[in-house]
Parts: C-alpha cells; structure tokens; sequence
C-alpha cells in the first residue's frame, strides 16, 4: 500500500470552493464534477484525497476591491492589512442567496453524490456510506460573516430554514454585530472590541436554533464575550497555534485552553501565512509545518479537541500538498510524527462529528 492510497475519511471544517467556482464561473470556469489543476479542490480530487465532507462556506467579497491587494503594508518584522469597510446587508445578503443556491445545484447536480447536510444522524448516515475514496460527499452550509444578516435577525431564521448549519458571526471586518481579526503579523488576536447588542442576540438565536458558532475570524474580545454567554462548545473552524506563528488569525494558548474547557474543537488550518514561524505567505512550504501545529494543539487541548480544517480554495496552501488530492501525504506525516489510528479517526471526522451532534439540536 502506498501514501497516496486515502485511508481516511475526512471531514474538514473550512474550504471556499463555492466562491472558487463562482469567481472562476466568471473568468472561464470550472465544473465541481471534472477534475481540473485549478483551485484546491472539486469531486474527482476530493475521492483521491479521501475527502468526504465539510464546512461549505459562503463568503461575501468586498465589491471595492481585495483588501490584501489594496492595504497590505510591510512592516520591520512583518505585515499589516488594513481592516475593510463593513459590507452594505442588502448586497451580503443577495450574494449569499446566490452562493447558496450554488450549493444546492451541486446537490441537485451530484446525482446523489454530494449532500447539504442539516442533522448529525444525516452526516452520521453520509459518512458511513462508502470507502474514503467513493462514498458521497456531506456538506455543511456555512456563512463566513454574518454580514447578510439583519440586526433583527430575519435573515438567520430564513437562511436556517433553507439550511444553514455554522455561522461565523464576523469575518476579518465589522458588521451589526461584532469585529473581525485584522490582519497582522506578528501581532496578538486583540485586535478590537468583542460583540455588540445585536451580537449577543445573534448568538442566543444561534444557540436556540442549533447553528454553530465558528470563531474564527473574530478578535480576542469577541472569542471572550461569545465564550461567556454561549451553551455550545466552543469551535474554532479553521485556525492554528499563536504560539508557534504569532498572527492575529491564530489561537492563543489561553484561547485553546477555552475550547478545550467547552468540550468544543479546533480545526487546523493548512494556510502557509498561519502556519509558518516567520508568517510569510510562501508556498514553499513543508508538511512538518502542519504537523507542528497539530502536535502542538493535541497537546494543549487534547486529541477529542483537535481536526482539520484547511481552508481549501480559501488560502495558499504548502506546494507539498498541493491540493485535496495530496490529503493523503499529509496524514501520513501527523502518522510519522506519532499519530496512532486512533487517533487519526478522531483528527480526520470523529471529533466533528461528535461536537456537530452536541451543537445541532
Ligand atoms: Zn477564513
């Protein structure tokens, strides 16, 4: 048998492959069925890398431009962007409806193969079904940004009803209910304030509904507030160790300890800028980068506590992996590093599954 054979089912907690498509769409294109050298991952190289399922976000671009090519400012040690404009609701909002159509027509499209899934007996079901390489695909619709909602919040009970799962309440900017992570290096996630009123009102109705919370995105602040008032487990989709890579996007250790104290879970994010000690966004990148913070989130929050989350078609990503298809490359590193079976069921799907199933009612 050899490395690239996929082994295990994973279920990773973050990709924007729908706003990879959509902007592709209008660039060319590129079906999510046929298997392309674009982007990170569609269904063909899902099957090679043994990815089964995960986190679908919608994420609203900015209609002014891209804020890492328009305020990126390099500093002594580093790099700085400057924080973007809150997005106008009504656009977020049609942009959203849209990429969720997207991801009902892949359904509608995957004769079967790809689902939107809405209860953890669902992903449970879905996930059984098939080896890593041939089984059918569960998505979680995911928004990135609660920047399509209203301060009312209408939308989040329309958009629940049409199957949203896991919403982040900010992404890196401010909106009606708290404060994105700016981007910055080195430099510590406290970077703003936390929740509004509104914010705090999002969460209630979040917890009571059942949607998930991701934190990630949101300033050290925001991390604290939600953490005070929420009934979830604490879920950070896509992130890694401040302590090993001091960007803002990052998790401190008293963060981890958080998320561990709340039963929640930790995605690591396979995002070069994250994950290298000097935070450089250069793709060549080794594995052992990944696998270090993976060792070390393990060890700080256990292993129930940690899985993937990489941020496919979202980030440059190391060139050793490549794309989804090189899935398997990877878990044969954390598997030298010292990561057992067992251990590797939990990191690849258990832990989402189980902290899926305490957070959907
Ligand atoms: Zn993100």
């Amino acid at each position: 048998m050899t490395t690239d054979q996929p082994l295990y089912k994973v279920f990773d907690g973050h990709n924007d492959v729908l706003l990879s498509l959509r902007m592709l769409e209008r660039g060319g294109g590129r079906s999510f069925f046929a298997r392309s050298d674009q982007g990170h991952l569609d269904m063909p190289r899902a099957r090679e890398g043994g990815l089964r399922g995960g986190f679908f976000a919608i994420f609203t671009p900015d209609p002014t431009g891209d804020p890492f090519a328009d305020c990126l400012t390099i500093t002594a040690d580093g790099y700085e962007v400057c924080l973007s404009d809150p997005l106008d609701q009504g656009y977020a909002l049609r942009f959203t409806v849209g990429m969720l159509a997207s991801l009902f027509r892949l359904e509608a499209e995957s004769a079967g193969q790809a689902r939107v899934i809405r209860t953890a007996d669902e992903l449970d079901a879905c996930l059984a079904e098939g080896t890593a390489s041939d089984g059918p695909l569960a998505m979680v619709a995911h928004i990135e940004g609660a920047d399509a909602i209203d301060p009312a919040l209408d939308a989040l009970y329309v958009l629940y009803a049409a199957g949203l799962r896991s919403l982040g309440p900010v992404w890196s900017r401010p909106n009606a209910f708290g404060h994105g992570v700016q981007f910055k290096f080195p430099a510590t996630p406290d970077t703003g304030p936390g929740l509004t009123e509104a914010g705090r009102a999002l969460v209630r109705a979040c917890n009571q509904l059942g949607v998930l919370l991701d934190l990630a995105h949101i300033t050290e602040q925001g991390f604290w507030d939600v953490a005070a008032l929420t009934d979830a487990p604490l879920v950070v989709t896509h992130t890694a160790a401040h302590a090993l890579t001091p960007f803002t996007r990052n998790l401190t250790d008293k963060q981890l300890d958080a998320v561990r104290e709340s039963d929640g879970v930790v995605g690591v994010i396979f995002g070069v800028g994250n994950v290298r000690a000097d935070g450089r966004n250069e793709a060549d990148t080794p594995l052992s980068d990944i696998v270090r913070h993976t060792a070390y989130i393990a060890d700080r929050v256990g292993i129930d506590h940690v899985a993937l989350g990489s941020d496919f078609d979202g980030t440059a990503i190391p060139q050793a992996l490549g794309d989804v298809a090189g899935l398997p490359r990877l878990l044969a590193a954390l598997q030298a590093h010292g990561f057992d079976d067992a251990a590797l069921h939990k990191l690849t799907h258990a832990n989402w599954q189980r902290v899926l199933r305490q957070t959907w009612r």
